[in-house]
């Protein structure tokens, strides 16, 4: 989508970092693959970013793509030269776009390592709320082979792989992955600088969760960090932290409108998202996830809360 779509007027700042030499430094290879450094590619998982580390040892993946872009993955990971085996697939989170070719890329012998609750999402019939219906459990093929619950570190190839919870900052099961030498963190869609922000409120997922989540992400990386986002362009540290901060002004203007016992009508109408540096496409969608998540929560929201 347009990206002017999603940024008011007045954001040349941030337009400005996004055309910045770093991210151009980044050749494309071919049609959707863009080198980050020597070993690290962000490649088109339709629609989606899907992060490739190259080693002598194989590849490395963070997410897998939607299911329907199975031919352009595996013909983007032939084309990254070196081993071309997959040794090892993160997922980010549960959701389609990011499991999608979990199947083709676990039976071709890669290692596929999530958290727990990913595992869980993928493994049982769960209920789409905004689309009143069930969503059939994936195929055990797709499934995490290996899980974690909170940290985890690993060397592939030589290269120091650092990975961790993110709480429920987008679904149940969110996680980073940092490629510690490369300074590389991808976040899943724990970052959202294009796309409106989701919150998968019936896995858990809260706007306060999502705040936590990327202080913590703030304590990982660095000022020279770049930031890969389920969706959308590479952000540099300023751009996460940006987005960061934004975050926090909707989570405190969200704690003051649903302690006064507002719902997502009444937050859109009182112009809760309005004045920021960003609009939504759809409010009503983010605010109906965010007061979902709210009640949910209600004994985080202020300590006179019993
Ligand atoms: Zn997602």
């Amino acid at each position: 989508m347009d990206r002017r779509h999603a940024l008011k007027g007045g954001m040349a700042g941030l337009l400005t970092l996004w055309a910045s030499p770093l991210l151009q430094a980044g050749q494309r290879t071919n049609a959707g693959v863009r080198k980050l450094t020597d070993t690290i590619s962000v490649l088109d998982g339709g629609g989606g970013n899907i992060v490739a580390l190259s080693s002598a040892d194989g590849i490395v993946l963070v997410d897998t793509g939607a299911p329907n872009s199975g031919d352009r993955v595996m013909a983007a990971l032939k084309g990254l030269g070196g081993n071309p085996k997959v040794h090892t697939v993160f997922n980010t989170h549960y959701h389609l776009a990011q499991t999608g070719n979990n199947e083709a890329l676990a039976a071709a012998g890669a290692k596929i390592v999530a958290h727990d609750r990913t595992r869980q999402w993928l493994s049982v019939d769960h209920w789409l709320p905004d689309q009143d219906r069930y969503e059939k459990a994936r195929p055990k093929a797709a499934w995490p082979t290996e899980v974690f619950f909170n940290t985890g570190s690993r060397k592939i190839g030589g290269a120091q792989i650092d990975y961790g919870y993110l709480l429920v900052a987008h679904t149940a099961g969110d996680i980073y992955v940092y490629f510690k030498d490369s300074n590389v963190l991808a976040v899943g869609d724990v970052a959202s600088p294009v796309n409106d922000p989701e919150l998968d409120w019936i896995t858990g997922a809260w706007i306060g969760g999502r705040v936590s989540a990327m202080n913590l992400l703030l304590k990982i990386g660095n000022d020279q960090t770049r930031v890969v986002p389920g969706s959308g362009p590479v952000m540099t540290w300023a751009e996460f932290k940006a987005e960061r901060e934004l975050m926090e002004v909707v989570r405190q203007r969200l704690f003051k409108q649903i302690r006064q016992g507002d719902g997502p009508q009444d937050m859109v109408d009182g112009g809760v998202l309005k004045g920021l540096a960003r609009t939504w496409k759809d409010p009503h969608k983010f605010l109906y996830a965010a007061a979902k998540g709210l009640w949910g929560n209600h004994n985080k929201l202020d300590p006179d809360v019993v």
